[in-house]
């Protein structure tokens, strides 16, 4: 059998295992693009999530409650917008694994991150270095180095690149281990990802975390891959600080407000930070006092009034994560990245590597696909599949992210990236 022939063969499979799937009527609850007379194959969760069919209704009533109850709705609107950040507390910590007073809904990831430096990077001259991985997504690096030569410092040598060890461009345990080990004493903060945005690989929060606490470092994570992907139990890893974003997995759309964590033990603490009043306690905000006390907990960093409209999205999404759950999620992502990736292997091995790493616990729903023919041929693939529908994401130079998300993606959706990118080599041979 040819293998066209054989993948087409493989649809009823796909279909029955979807059937069967528990999660699988989660896919009516977002918006999937059109496509022809079809719906596109979306697999780009990775860069942002698709649209909830609750957030519509979501803003309307914020723009009702603004319209027919003007200064009013603070205390009186359907979800009153004075403790409007609250509402999305408990959903928020659940989904990151940490405790409600831990997490609060602010700013955008850039931000957050800003914040946290202020707060949590506090280079001196015997120890002022930041360990980062090599290649950080650009704008965490630019705020790194910012941050660092705002202290005076300079990032020729008070920053710390962590080089990928491994055949794919993944970093070893073994690599961060030796890298904390080596520099530990001049190092102040260790800033690395939960999920690395290219190659899709899992870091190990909590052995970072220990490995880093041992030689005195303070220890922060960025989540933006990893939230509403992977589990993180943000505060059993006893990290110091994470921030992430909220429109790529966790569906809450363009710019969404972002997401941060502040472990319990620095609830109360007199490091420096950047204030502002809704970081006030809250209990006398409205006196409008002169001294800023600040909120214990992940709150006492907010500096504004929250924007109402951006949180409404958050809230609708989050409770969808709240229903489906994630450690059922991450069950059943699993699962189809597994599928995924034994069809890709089985089908396109010859044309197709995956620099994603192969165990599980070492990666989220992403894999990270390369055309053995180079960037040229690589490119060309991409663009075949956007025309047919299918939507990965491109990143320079030469990788495919493909992300088949739990929430709304099933076994079929995989199988027919597999079929178009089979058809696309006959297509290009011929
Ligand atoms: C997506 C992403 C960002 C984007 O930052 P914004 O402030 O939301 O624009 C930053 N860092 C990482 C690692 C990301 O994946």
């Amino acid at each position: 059998m040819k293998t066209e022939d054989n993948l087409k063969s493989l649809e009823a499979d796909a279909l029955a295992r979807d059937a069967a799937d528990a999660l699988a009527s989660f896919r009516s609850e977002f918006h999937i693009p059109p496509h022809g007379d079809g719906e596109q194959v979306y697999l780009c969760g990775n860069s942002l999530g698709l649209q909830p069919r609750a957030t519509r209704q979501a803003l309307i009533d914020e723009l009702d409650d603004w319209r027919d109850l003007a200064v009013e709705a603070h205390f009186r609107g359907k979800h009153p917008w004075m403790p409007y950040h609250n509402e999305v507390r408990e959903h928020l910590a659940e989904v990151v694994g940490a405790q409600p007073a831990e997490v609060v809904a602010m700013n955008s990831l850039t931000v957050n991150l800003h914040l946290m430096m202020a707060s949590f990077y506090r280079p001196t001259r015997e120890r002022n270095a930041i360990l980062i991985e090599k290649n950080p997504f650009p704008s965490d690096r630019y705020a790194i180095e910012s941050q660092i030569r705002f202290h005076g410092f300079d990032p020729a040598t008070a920053l710390i690149e962590l080089d990928a060890d491994e055949p794919n461009g993944t970093i070893s345990d073994a690599a961060i281990e030796r890298a904390i080990g080596e520099h530990g004493a001049r190092i102040a903060l260790v800033l690395l990802p939960g999920v690395q945005y290219r190659t899709g690989q899992v870091f190990d929060l909590k052995a970072i975390t220990q490995l880093a606490h041992a030689k005195g470092c303070v220890v922060g994570f960025d989540l933006a891959h990893s939230a509403g992907n992977v589990p993180v139990n943000l505060h059993d890893s006893g990290c110091d600080f994470a921030v992430w974003c909220s429109y790529k997995y966790l569906n809450s759309g363009p710019g969404a407000v972002a997401g941060c964590f502040v472990h319990e033990r620095h609830a109360r603490t007199d490091r420096p930070r950047f204030a502002g009043w809704w970081g006030h306690d809250q209990s006398t905000r409205f006196k409008m006092g002169p001294d800023f006390l600040p909120t214990p907990g992940a709150d006492g960093w907010q500096l504004s009034n929250p924007p109402i409209l951006a949180l409404a999205p958050l809230r609708v999404s989050l409770e969808i994560f709240h229903r489906a759950g994630m450690s059922r999620l991450r069950e059943k992502s699993i699962a189809l990245t597994g599928y995924l990736e034994a069809l890709i292997r089985m089908h396109l091995s010859d044309m197709i590597d995956i620099a994603t790493p192969r165990e599980p616990q070492r990666r989220g729903c992403q894999l990270s696909l390369r055309v053995k023919a180079g960037r040229d041929a690589g490119r060309a693939l991409f663009d075949y599949l956007g025309e047919r529908g299918i939507v990965g994401d491109w990143r320079e130079p030469d990788t495919i992210r493909i992300a088949p998300t739990p929430l709304y993606n099933g076994h079929i959706d995989c199988l027919r990236l597999v079929q178009a990118t089979r058809d696309w080599a006959v297509h290009a041979k011929s």
